[in-house]
């Protein structure tokens, strides 16, 4: 795999920590748990879409982009990620916010992510859900060529086959520190939603031949979309890479039990999940992706499914931010 061949800033805070969560495991009772901090990328309190960034947004310097448009849901990391590293490049941005969650809370439609997007100068549309996202975007980009602009389209949380290469790296520093820990990872688990973490972070560890199951945890679609998903953008990535048909089907798992109600609705498991990583580890999980994330860890754990003695990486893909939206989903604790 030749990944340096690909046009990359340098943004993120790498290599993030790999941790250990003694007292979570403690609790548990089962495998030794460990924790990847993508949560502390470096870019406007972190997260994953910052390496996919620092791929996509060399891209678009390399288009010689004016103009940057993106979307997601009205929390979404992804977009105040964008709005963040388009002020640092010197770029105007655009965001297409879809109310997917029909919330109406001054929190979150306001408060976390939507807050830091507006301080960050994007501007910022908001449409129904269920709305024509991509065509959006597009009919967007028309009006600001039409207006002399020269605008980069980011597909909803940067996921296409440039943007999976941020986690394509983030797979061989992670087999990187593993080796320099001497520390055999039995699992990987994180959120998928848009699916590009997933593909990355499997074409990486799958070209590297490196042994490491990887399991996602659903937090929108079913599972066999989701796996339809990352599986495709999963081969589009190795491709890309100059590896064809390295990634198996097999390797390609996601398990999509814990998205309760929708995407971005709360679950009891996603609030425990929260308030138990905070009181135990003190570290900040999100709402709509690790909350949920963990809380399908949690349960596979507690039933048994991971041995006691092997060793569990959870990569924290960040968001915490998102909490300050979320604040009445907490209200009880
Ligand atoms: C976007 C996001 C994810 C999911 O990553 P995908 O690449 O979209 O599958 C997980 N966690 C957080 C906090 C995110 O913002």
């Amino acid at each position: 795999m030749k990944l340096s061949k690909f046009p990359r800033l340098r943004i993120t805070h790498a290599a993030t920590p790999l941790e250990p969560m003694q007292r979570l495991s403690m609790l548990l009772g089962g495998p030794t748990l460990w924790i990847k901090r993508d949560d502390c990328t470096g870019l406007a309190t972190g997260g994953n879409k910052t390496r996919k960034l620092e791929y996509l947004m060399a891209d678009a310097l390399a288009q010689r982009a004016d103009t940057v448009i993106t979307q997601g849901a009205t929390q979404s990391n992804h977009a105040r990620q964008t709005a963040a590293i388009a002020c640092k490049l010197g770029l105007a941005c655009h965001i297409i916010l879809e109310d997917r969650t029909g919330y109406t809370s001054d929190d979150y439609k306001r408060s976390g992510n939507v807050f830091l997007d507006h301080l960050f100068g994007a501007q910022v549309s908001e449409v129904p859900g269920g709305s024509a996202m991509d065509a959006a975007m597009a009919q967007l980009a028309d009006r600001l060529r039409a207006d002399g602009r020269r605008p980069y389209i980011i597909p909803g949380g940067g996921s296409n086959p440039i943007g999976a290469l941020g986690y394509v790296t983030c797979a061989l520093e992670l087999i990187d520190q593993a080796n320099n820990l001497g520390l055999d990872i039995d699992h990987l688990v994180h959120a998928t939603g848009s699916a590009g973490t997933q593909a990355g972070l499997v074409a990486g560890l799958e070209g590297a031949r490196s042994g490491i199951p990887v399991l996602g945890i659903g937090v929108r679609a079913a599972r066999q979309p989701q796996e339809e998903r990352v599986f495709a953008l999963a081969q589009q990535t190795a491709e890309l890479l100059g590896v064809p048909g390295a990634v198996r089907r097999e390797a390609v798992v996601a398990n999509c039990d814990y998205v309760g109600p929708g995407y971005g609705l709360p679950t009891p498991g996603m609030v425990e999940a929260v308030t138990l990583l905070a009181r135990t580890e003190g570290i900040l999980l999100d709402p709509v992706y690790s909350g949920k994330g963990m809380a399908g860890l949690l349960d596979l754990i507690r039933q048994g499914h991971f041995k006691a003695g092997h060793n569990i990486v959870f990569l924290h893909t960040g968001g915490a931010v998102g909490l300050y939206g979320y604040r009445n989903a907490f209200a009880a604790g």
